[in-house]
């Protein structure tokens, strides 16, 4: 059945007050959804939610028209993957064994691994450029190296869906492009559908087909890149002048920040290279 990803008017709250309220949107099977907002307004809650490590106490979420707490971890597994910052695990175990696990949910009764398994895991991780790493400890790895071995994990699980929580904090700047370029890759040519949270509203406007944007716990707007990500949205959320024009590359919207400072001293040549 064809992937299809619904949240009903949720509203999720760890305890003492709401953290998402009335959240409603959908994700059908080859979309590529950016999820930006500030600090603290939701954005980690709601893939958590959205994978069904948490439930909302209000509204549901549904998987192709199944509530996703009537599905098992494991038939959710075999349709969603998550890389998330908080798996960060500190027991020994290598770069190969790691990512093995992500075929878990595809295990026959045994639970053993086969020939297929160790293929899929071996491409995986050539596609991630860790193959090097193979033989290392995770909890070893540089938080880049964890977070590229985390996506072939992922990718071994084979997902319809594949969910990123700031995927690209610990990468450098090629690692980034890289790491993008490939899920958009998959996007594109193999129809895995991504949902993925960036600080970085650059990013996900140059990657993402369509943006929600979240403030204090509600979508604030959701749409296409140029509808969602304007100066005036930017200032109202984030309370900071921001330009935004079109990145010549990608036609996408563009986030430049401004600051009062910066501007005064480059008008006074305080700022500027030696001519
Ligand atoms: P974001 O990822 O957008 O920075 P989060 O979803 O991590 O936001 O957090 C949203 C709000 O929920 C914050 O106010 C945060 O302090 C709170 N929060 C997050 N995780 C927990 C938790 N495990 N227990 C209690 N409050 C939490
Ligand atoms: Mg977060």
């Amino acid at each position: 059945m064809a992937l299809d990803l619904k949240a009903n008017n949720i509203s999720f709250s760890y305890g003492t007050h709401w953290v998402l309220q009335d959240i409603s949107f959908e994700v059908s099977a080859g979309d590529f959804l950016g999820i930006i907002g500030p600090n603290g307004s939701g954005k980690s809650t709601l893939i958590k939610l959205l994978d069904g490590v948490l439930t909302p106490q209000q509204g549901d979420i549904q998987l192709s028209g199944v509530k996703l707490t009537d599905l098992t971890r494991r038939e959710i597994a075999r349709r969603i993957a998550v890389v998330s910052p908080g798996l960060w695990l500190n027991f020994s175990v290598n770069v190969q064994q790691l990512v093995l696990m992500g075929r878990y949910p595809h295990l026959g009764n045994l639970r053993f691994e086969g020939k297929r398994d160790y293929r899929i895991a071996r491409e995986a991780m050539a596609l991630t450029d860790v193959s090097d790493l193979a033989h290392r400890y995770f909890h070893e790895l540089s938080g880049g190296e964890r977070q590229r071995v985390l996506l072939a994990k992922a990718l071994v699980q084979q997902p319809e869906l594949l969910l990123l929580d700031e995927p690209t904090v610990y990468l450098d700047i090629n690692h980034t492009v890289d790491f993008f370029d490939l899920i958009k890759k998959m996007n594109r040519e193999q129809g895995l559908t991504v949902v993925v949270v960036s600080h970085d509203i650059n990013l996900a406007a140059d990657y993402a087909d369509r943006i929600v944007l979240l403030n204090q716990g509600r979508i604030f707007r959701q749409g296409f890149p140029y509808e969602v990500i304007t100066a005036e949205h930017i200032h109202t959320i984030y309370g900071k002048k921001v330009l935004v024009d079109t990145n010549p590359t990608t036609s996408k919207p563009r986030v430049t920040l401004f600051s009062d400072l910066l501007s005064r001293l480059t008008k006074e040549g305080v700022n500027n290279q030696p001519a």
